[in-house]
C-alpha cells in the first residue's frame, strides 16, 4: 500500500493495522533527541499562543495541575479553565473555552449553538490543524448535532 493511500485510510478512521508490516516497523525518531526537542518545541508554541490569547483578549486562563478535570468556560467573567497542554488535542480544547469567551452566538440559550461556534472558533483560529484535531472536532460537532 502506498503511503498516500496509508494516509487516507488513516484518516478516515479505517482499521490500517493490516497494511502495516509489524516485523519492519521501527521507530524513526527514537534515537534523535533532536526530534524530540522539536516537538516539545512545537507543542510550547502552541501553549503560547493560548497564553497570547488570553493575554491579548483580557481572558483570565486557570491551568489545572493534575490535568484531569473537565475543561471549562464562564464567558461573563472571562475565565477560562484548562488542561495543561501537552499535545495538539489539549491545544484544541484550550481554543474552544477560549471560544466560549469570544466566539460568536455565545449568548444563545440552546447550549448546542454555543458549543458548535465554539468550536468553530477553535478551528478558525488554530495555529496548527492536525489529522487528529480534525477527527476530535468532526465528532465533537457531531455529538452537538445529535445531543440537546
Ligand atoms: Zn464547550
Amino acid at each position: 500500500m502506498k503511503a498516500s493511500e496509508f494516509d487516507r485510510r488513516f484518516d478516515a478512521g479505517e482499521d490500517v493495522t493490516d497494511a502495516v508490516d509489524w516485523e519492519k516497523a521501527t521507530r524513526p525518531n527514537a534515537n534523535d533527541p533532536k526530534a524530540g526537542e522539536q516537538k516539545r518545541e512545537r507543542i510550547a508554541e502552541l501553549g503560547r499562543h493560548i497564553t497570547v490569547l488570553c493575554d491579548r483578549h483580557e481572558i483570565a486562563c486557570y491551568e489545572f495541575i493534575k490535568g484531569r478535570e473537565e475543561e471549562f468556560a464562564i464567558p461573563e467573567t472571562r475565565e477560562v479553565f484548562i488542561r495543561p497542554i501537552r499535545s495538539p488535542i489539549s491545544y484544541l480544547i484550550a481554543l474552544h473555552e477560549i471560544g466560549h469567551v469570544l466566539g460568536r452566538y455565545q449568548l444563545s440559550r440552546a447550549s448546542a449553538v454555543r458549543e458548535r461556534w465554539a468550536w468553530r472558533w477553535a478551528k478558525a483560529n488554530a495555529l496548527i490543524w492536525t489529522a487528529a484535531m480534525e477527527r476530535y472536532y468532526a465528532n465533537a460537532i457531531e455529538r452537538w448535532l445529535r445531543g440537546s
